[in-house]
């Protein structure tokens, strides 16, 4: 019997456990399709290292690559956007892997 968290709902997507729409994956980042977009283009880009939230990330380098992948797939959909993050309950925070929001596509919808 281990104590191992129970996996959350992104890692069980990672796993293919839970299907999603796949839009980028690469060693260390999966962006998939939001299940309910707030926004012509809604996408997760997800890390697969497992944080429950934002400020867990410490190392910038780690911070900096987050940024950069969701930079990266956002510019792979929309020329323009925003990006967000929740962070915690009274952020508005409702899985708590840590995942960064893409939203778009509001100017061609
Ligand atoms: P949060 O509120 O934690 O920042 O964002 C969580 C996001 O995950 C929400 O926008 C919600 O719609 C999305 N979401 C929740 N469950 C699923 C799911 O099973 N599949 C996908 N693709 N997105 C989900």
């Amino acid at each position: 019997m281990t104590n191992a968290p129970a996996p959350t709902l992104f890692e069980r997507i990672i796993a293919r456990e839970i299907p999603a729409q796949i839009v980028y994956e690469d060693e260390n980042y999966i962006a998939i399709k939001d299940i309910a977009p707030k926004a012509p283009v809604h996408l997760l880009v997800i890390p697969k290292k497992v944080s429950s939230r934002l400020d867990e990330i410490t190392a910038e380098a780690e911070m900096g690559r987050l940024w950069l992948t969701a930079i990266k797939v956002a510019a792979q959909h929309l020329s323009d956007y925003r990006l967000i993050v929740n962070v915690g309950k009274g952020g508005g925070q409702e899985v708590f892997h840590t995942h960064v929001h893409v939203l778009g596509g509001w100017d061609s919808a």
